[in-house]
């Protein structure tokens, strides 16, 4: 994807396309996956448009720091009391297919290990 051409979550943020969106602050916003893998599936992600964690910089640490505290306030506001599970996929080979960075959470059931 060309670096001036939206992401698909960026849409989503400039409300160009619909999400179930259930937490949103300066800094991120949270929707559910539109194809949930577990019957809890959100995805939290940075309104900064950072198209993968490897992508990311030191000057981004607190950005990076508040993203894992949106997992944690997400997934207690969706009653995720006995767990979950974070997912970040990175570049093809980690299975990354949108590419603007984000913290998959998966709950509600659970979980195996290893993953695929
Ligand atoms: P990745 O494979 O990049 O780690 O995860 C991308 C995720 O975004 C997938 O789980 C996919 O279902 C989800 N996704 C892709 N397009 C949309 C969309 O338009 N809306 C929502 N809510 N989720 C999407």
């Amino acid at each position: 994807m060309s670096q001036t051409q939206d992401s698909i979550f960026t849409k989503i943020i400039k409300r160009e396309i619909p999400a179930d969106i259930v937490y949103e602050d300066e800094l991120a916003i949270a929707f559910k996956d539109v194809n949930p893998q577990a019957p809890i599936h959100i995805l939290v992600v940075p309104k900064q448009p950072i198209a993968k964690l490897s992508d990311a910089e030191s000057q981004d640490h607190r950005l990076m720091g508040h993203l894992l505290l949106t997992v944690k306030r997400v997934a207690e506001q969706a009653g995720l009391v006995n767990g979950y599970r974070t997912v970040i996929n990175t570049g093809p080979e980690g299975g990354q297919t949108v590419f603007h960075l984000h913290i998959h959470i998966l709950g509600g059931r659970p979980m195996g290990w290893p993953p695929g």
